[in-house]
């Protein structure tokens, strides 16, 4: 199935926007995800009929209507949320700029100023997308199809193909650093079959259109290959 229609009856879940880890009650650790990207894309599955979740860190940008909105603020809850969404799901996309580290300790009143030197711990985040693809091989289950992004500053198609193979995706979209904050971009399809596709540069919305092609097709496929 495709076309403006063909996700119906799909249920699909988002990861949208950066998160957000504390130090203390004041200062956090963060990103310059806007979160466009995610919207753009969730409004587009919404016009293919599915039903769409956002797991949204936090961003200035509304969602679009009929789009159930899931909030969280730390990586560690985006991964909670995002994991136990994804069963019965039949699609995830991690659009959401997850931060890679959170603090060792979270300090319950405002850190006070010294003239010493501060050093941090961080700790490394659990990779959402990573989980769930380890989790497609479990058997008896039922998995999401699963799109990653990879935001490059150099050798993007390269980088972008190593983590589609790590991660154990069905399809990751390379795009450019420029690409963090603006309403256009540079994208990349690379799915895990080979195929691969580079665009000129683009609105978000396009882009998202763009990308939807690919994943109603790779979700047209597995359903014929599992009814054959
Ligand atoms: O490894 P890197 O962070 O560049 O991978 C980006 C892709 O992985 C994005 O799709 C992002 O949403 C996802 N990701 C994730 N959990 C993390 C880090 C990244 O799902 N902790």
């Amino acid at each position: 199935m495709s076309g403006k229609a063909g996700l119906a009856g799909r249920s699909v879940v988002i990861t949208v926007g950066p998160t957000r880890e504390y130090l203390d009650p004041v200062r956090y650790l963060t990103n310059a995800s806007s979160g466009r990207m995610g919207r753009a894309l969730a409004l587009a599955c919404r016009a293919r009929g599915a039903r769409v979740v956002a797991v949204c860190g936090p961003i200035e940008l509304t969602m679009p209507s009929g789009v159930k909105v899931v909030p969280v603020v730390s990586a560690g809850q985006m991964y909670r949320r995002t994991l136990a969404l994804a069963r019965g799901a039949d699609l995830v996309i991690g659009a959401a700029a997850v931060g890679d580290y959170r603090f060792a300790g979270v300090s319950r009143g405002k850190l006070k100023k010294t003239r010493a030197p501060l050093t941090l711990t961080l700790l490394p985040n659990p990779d959402i997308l990573a989980e769930l693809g380890r989790r497609r091989f479990r058997a008896g289950r039922r998995a999401p199809l699963l799109a990653g992004f990879a935001l490059e500053t150099g050798r993007w198609l390269d980088n972008a193909r190593a983590k589609l193979r790590e991660k154990r995706l069905d399809l990751i979209v390379a795009n450019r650093s420029a690409s963090l904050e603006g309403d256009r971009t540079r994208i990349a399809v690379l799915c895990a079959d080979g195929e691969r596709r580079v665009f000129p540069p683009t609105s978000k919305r396009q882009a998202a259109e763009a990308i939807l092609g690919f994943i109603e097709r790779r979700l047209a496929r597995t359903e014929a290959h599992a009814a054959s």
